[in-house]
């Protein structure tokens, strides 16, 4: 028997809400933030309707702090701009509107409508592929529930009396914890094949598990992702890996063939080599670690951990053709970094850092001379060092380089002195033995 309590279907086929009072959901202002507070009172005051809706109330009804607010309302983006001194329209896909309070940035976007109306004309435009180009069609409250992603991310808390609209049956997916697409899920992986990843981030974040009708098609669809403009995908892998759940997220990417999409030499490399699939594991768990831990963390660092086996293979290939080791690894990167750059764009601020952690890999087991203090000066050295111990406990190379590192970091001027002799009296632990070719044999050094 169908409950009271779930959204009805009314004769004209649009559902009713479920509407929730406040006693019977345990969403409070006090997990709202004041800023957020201010841009609902300021819409509902001048007339307009105005409610918090997707993540911010999905995580507040799980109980947990939201770490940010959208907010959708009746007024178009023009009046909503009218209203707030510190706002502005942005958006490519959609327009929206930022409110901006310090640090905080509320984003109002408008109600939006069906991407065709009843006769099948399209109104937003479609790709022939049914991929959605442009829509700011705007609809009334039900039809932007339906145009919303997951069940649970469609729920509507209205600040005109603190009831939650449910037109998904998100809050019965809520306490089921399941990941459920609104309407037909390969039309709507087809319209936005970005929602496979979103499957799959909130399902590994929320601990969720993805109904079997949500997951079937993603095995086949996955490869529309390379449609994906790069930079999209840039922001989606932020969110995938950087939210403390990226270990988790890896896997059930990979189990969906999602993984091989965003990073498709990567992927071979694991197949070629089992190591290479132990390294990004384990980039990925301190990764977690350390954001549990509210310690800083850096794309750079991750993104150097899954292209290095390409690399690193790469490289074996060019120096069996003869080339040098340190130009052949520069020559990978520079490879590797441009076929990358297809799929996931790599924004210069961590592109750069990331071919210095690979280079310093070419320089950590040179350490001579002034080479080993030149190295620990590096500003990117604690982060190729890091990248070391990583490749050694996966196997990629024998323990030992980064034990030096660590007691050459550790030690004082002393201890240092006698690492260095100790590298010095075996030139066989140089790594790169083209450097025995110096013009003049060197000095017997005081190290
Ligand atoms: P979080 O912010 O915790 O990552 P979120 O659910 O708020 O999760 P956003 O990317 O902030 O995710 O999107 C806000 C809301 O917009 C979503 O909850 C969903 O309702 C809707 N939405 C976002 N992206 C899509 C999409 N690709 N297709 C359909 N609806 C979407
Ligand atoms: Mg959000």
């Amino acid at each position: 028997m169908k409950s009271l309590l779930e959204p009805q279907e009314s004769a004209s086929g649009v559902l009713s809400p479920r509407v929730i009072p406040r006693s019977e959901h345990p969403v409070s202002r006090q997990q709202i933030s004041e800023p957020a507070l201010k841009v609902l009172y300021r819409l509902n005051g001048a007339g307009f309707d105005a409610y918090l809706v997707g993540g911010c109330i999905r995580d507040a009804l799980l109980g947990k702090m939201p770490k940010d607010f959208d907010v959708a309302t009746n007024a178009t983006p023009e009046q909503v701009r009218d209203l707030f001194r510190n706002s502005r329209l942005i958006g490519r896909r959609f327009r929206i509107v930022h409110v901006r309070f310090g640090r905080e940035v509320i984003e109002v976007t408008t109600f939006r409508g069906k991407p065709q109306d009843e006769h099948g004309d399209h109104i937003a435009q479609q790709s022939d592929a049914g991929l959605l180009l442009r829509d700011n069609v705007w609809g009334n409250i039900e039809e932007d529930a339906l145009r919303r992603d997951f069940t649970v991310n469609a729920l509507y808390y209205n600040i005109a009396d603190f009831t939650i609209h449910d037109f998904a049956n998100g809050a019965r997916d809520i306490d089921s914890r399941t990941l459920r697409l609104i309407g037909d899920p390969a039309t709507r992986y087809r319209e936005d094949p970005v929602r496979m990843l979103r499957a799959v981030r909130f399902a590994a974040k929320l601990g969720f598990t993805i109904d079997a009708d949500t997951e079937a098609p993603m095995y086949d669809l996955a490869p529309l992702l390379l449609q994906i403009p790069p930079a999209r995908l840039f922001d989606e892998v932020l969110k995938l890996f950087m939210s403390g759940h990226g270990l988790v997220t890896f896997r059930m990417l990979s189990h969906y063939g999602l993984f091989g999409m965003l990073f498709p030499e990567a992927e071979e490399a694991m197949a070629d080599a089992a190591w290479a699939e132990e390294l990004i594991e384990h980039a990925l768990a301190n990764t977690d670690k350390r954001i549990a831990e509210e310690r800083p963390v850096t794309p750079a660092f991750l993104l150097a951990a899954f292209l290095w086996a390409p690399v690193a293979h790469r490289q074996a290939e060019l120096e069996g053709e003869g080339m040098p080791s340190i130009p052949a690894l520069q020559t990978a990167a520079q490879q590797v970094v441009t076929r990358q750059l297809q799929h996931v764009s790599i924004p210069k601020r961590f592109g750069m850092p990331m071919r210095d952690i690979w280079e310093l890999q070419g320089r950590l087991p040179l350490r001579r001379g002034k080479k080993a203090f030149q190295t620990r000066e590096h500003p990117r050295f604690r982060a190729a060092y890091d990248l070391l111990l990583l490749r050694e406990q996966a196997g990629e190379i024998p323990r030992g380089l980064g034990d030096w590192w660590n007691a050459f970091q550790q030690g004082d001027e002393h201890d240092q002195r006698r690492l260095l002799q100790k590298v010095g009296g075996d030139p066989a632990s140089q790594g790169n033995r083209r450097r025995k070719k110096r013009r003049k044999p060197s000095k017997p050094s005081p190290e």
